[in-house]
Parts: structure tokens; sequence; C-alpha cells
């Protein structure tokens, strides 16, 4: 008698930023928490982070020359934030989809119950990051936590086994 092969559930992995605004008023950070979880986004690792202009210039160098490249570093160094280590079947598209738009007054319009609608202050201070690509996930979770191996993760947790 054949038998149904069960298709395994494959995880991918995105980095989330919850950025120095969120982190600034602790009534938020849970309610970001409670979020995830209605989405299934699963917390795999966290950590505060404290960035010097150095550190946010690296990380935010495709945008050097823009104008509101100084704006986006004075920001991301004005706190600490936190850096989250995200999975679910498709953490990116879903990470980013709950995040919104990046202007928060585009969202409030077009998306008003994402989160850069409810929470973002302005264009700058939109509260929230995510990676746009298994490529960038990987790179930005290496920069963040530089002792998580990405490629073994995924060989533990989506395994055929
Ligand atoms: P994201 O991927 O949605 O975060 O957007 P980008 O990668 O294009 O931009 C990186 C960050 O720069 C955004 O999250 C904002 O904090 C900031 N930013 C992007 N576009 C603008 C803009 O038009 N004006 C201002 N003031 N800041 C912006
Ligand atoms: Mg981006």
């Amino acid at each position: 008698m054949a038998t149904a092969l069960k298709q395994p559930i494959i995880k991918q992995l995105t980095l989330a930023l919850l950025k120095p605004d969120i982190c600034a008023d602790a009534a938020l950070p849970p309610k970001i928490y409670q979020a995830l979880n209605a989405k299934n986004l699963d917390i795999v690792q966290q950590r505060q982070v404290l960035w010097t202009e150095e550190d946010a210039g690296s990380f935010y160098a495709e945008h050097k020359g823009k104008f509101f490249y100084q704006r986006l570093c004075g920001y991301m160094t004005s706190g600490p934030f936190q850096a989250l280590i995200l999975s679910s079947p498709n953490a990116i598209k879903e990470w980013r989809a709950l995040i919104g738009p990046t202007h928060p007054v585009r969202a409030r319009i077009h998306q008003p119950t994402t989160l850069r609608a409810l929470y973002g202050l302005t264009d700058t201070r939109n509260s929230f990051h995510g990676s746009d690509s298994d490529e960038t996930a990987k790179n930005e979770i290496g920069l963040f936590f530089p002792e998580f191996d990405v490629d073994a993760w995924h060989r533990n947790n989506n395994s055929n086994n």
C-alpha cells in the first residue's frame, strides 16, 4: 500500500532589527513579540546592540551619499536596539510584510495594520529592519551573530530525516 510522503517544511532565516525608538519604550517590544508569535515567526536568537558611527556606516553602506544617510546613521547610533534571528517557512517575506512599507506615512495610508504604520515615527525613524533576500539575511546574521552557523542551522532544522 502506498503511503503519502510527508513533505518537510523548509524553514528560512531572516535578520530583524527593532530599532532604537522601539527599544526606548519598554512597553513596545512585548507588542512586537506578540505580533511575531501571531505570524509564527520564531525567535531563534536575540541580542541587544549599541552601534558606533562606523558600525552604522558599514551596515548601511548601500545608502552612503543619499540625502537621508546621515540622519539614518544618527538614528541608528542614538541608543540600544535589538537584533533578532527569525525563522519560519517564509521568514524573509513574512517579516517584511509584517513591518510594511519603508515610509510610515505611506504605510498608514496603504497598509494600516503593519508595524511601521502602527509604530513608525518618520521616514528615517521607521522602527524596523528586515533582510531582503537569503543572501543578505546570511550576511546580516553573520554581522550580528558571528558565532551563529547559518548552514549548520539549515542542516539541523531542514533535513528530511
Ligand atoms: P528598508 O529595507 O525598508 O529598511 O528600506 P531601505 O533599505 O531602502 O532603507 C534603509 C533605511 O533608510 C530605512 O529603513 C529608513 O530608516 C531609511 N530610509 C529609507 N528611505 C528613506 C527616505 O526616503 N527618507 C528618509 N529620511 N529615510 C529613509
Ligand atoms: Mg533595505
